[in-house]
């Protein structure tokens, strides 16, 4: 068998295959995605590093330059992510929380990056509130 579908305490299917299917679709159009912006934005940044003689532009220039970075470690780190799930998907302990117990395919629909339950995450949560988070 290719993935171990049964949960610790039964056996119940974590996911059919067709569901993580489904998923490693999602993941590779959403990595494709995230990679043809990322060259447009790279693009759009090249041959602009020289010769702005007005300072108001160039500041103007060096912020936009910054928030198209910010986006781009946003994207880098969510293409991290979904690499990850895909692996998940690939070695079968997609779907699966840490703690053991099958995450709702609810939530999964809704995040599907996600690697802790419900439970987890609420307790995680709180954990970061307590840290003042
Ligand atoms: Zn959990």
């Amino acid at each position: 068998m290719l993935f171990d579908l049964t949960a610790r305490d039964g056996c119940i299917l974590i996911m059919k295959a067709e569901q993580l299917e489904y998923f490693r679709t999602l993941f590779n159009q959403k990595i494709d995605d995230l990679l043809r912006e990322a060259g447009k934005t790279v693009s759009g940044m090249t041959g602009t590093t020289e010769s702005f003689p007005d300072l108001t532009d160039r500041a103007a220039q060096e912020s936009d330059r910054d928030f198209e970075l910010r986006i781009r470690d946003r994207e880098r780190k969510l293409i991290k992510k979904m690499m990850e799930a895909l692996e998940r998907i690939d070695n079968g302990t997609f779907g699966i929380c840490s703690c053991g117990k099958k995450i709702s395919e609810k939530r999964l629909m809704a995040r599907p990056v996600t690697t802790l339950c419900i439970d987890c995450k609420k307790r995680q949560e709180e954990l970061e509130k307590q840290r003042g988070e």
